[in-house]
C-alpha cells in the first residue's frame, strides 16, 4: 500500500497471556517529488548503468569512493522497510538481482572483482535524505570502517 498511510494489524500476548489486537497507523508518505521520482520519470537526468523493469541505477552525483553507483526500485517505496512490508515478492527478487547485475557491469562483483559495499540509509537515524529506497554500491578501491 503506497501514499495514503500504512495500517498495521498485530496481535500482542500481554504477561496475563491476555491477547490483544494492536491497531498503528503509519503516516508515512512517498513524496513523488523527491529527486528519485524525477529521475525515474525522466525529468531531471541522471548518469545510467543499467535498466530493467524493475531497477534503474545510476552514478552517484557526489561519489564518495572511485565508483559511487545507486539502485533503486521503480515502485514508489519510501526505504526498506516500506519495500520490505509492501513489495511484492518479484520486485523484491528484481531489486536483489538489479544490484548483482550493477555490481557486475561494473566490475565489482565477487566472482569478477574484488567486492564492494551495498548500503542503505533508513530514515533519520540512518541519515537517508532522499525518500525513496536506494542502495549505495561503493567500490573500485577499499571501501574502509563499517560506520564512523
Ligand atoms: P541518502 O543519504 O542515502 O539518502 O543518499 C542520497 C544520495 O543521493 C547522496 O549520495 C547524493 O549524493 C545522491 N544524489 C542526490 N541527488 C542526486 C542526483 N540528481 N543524481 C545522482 N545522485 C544524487
Amino acid at each position: 500500500m503506497k501514499g495514503l498511510g500504512i495500517i498495521i494489524l498485530s496481535l500482542e500476548l500481554r504477561k496475563n497471556n491476555a491477547i490483544f489486537l494492536k491497531l498503528q497507523l503509519s503516516l508515512m508518505t512517498y513524496d513523488d517529488n523527491n529527486i528519485f521520482a524525477k529521475i525515474l520519470r525522466a525529468e531531471i537526468p541522471c548518469k545510467k548503468i543499467y535498466e530493467d523493469d524493475f531497477v534503474l541505477s545510476f552514478h552517484d552525483i557526489n561519489p564518495q569512493k572511485k565508483i559511487h553507483a545507486l539502485v533503486i526500485p521503480k515502485g514508489k517505496y519510501i526505504d526498506l522497510d516500506d519495500f520490505s512490508a509492501n513489495a511484492s515478492a518479484e520486485e523484491i527478487v528484481g531489486l536483489i538481482k538489479g544490484i548483482n547485475y550493477v555490481a557486475k557491469k561494473l566490475g565489482m562483483s565477487s566472482d569478477i572483482g574484488k567486492g564492494y559495499r551495498a548500503l542503505a540509509n533508513i530514515n533519520e537515524y540512518g541519515g537517508q535524505e532522499v525518500p525513496h529506497l536506494h542502495f549505495h554500491l561503493f567500490g573500485g578501491e577499499r571501501v574502509g570502517k563499517m560506520v564512523e
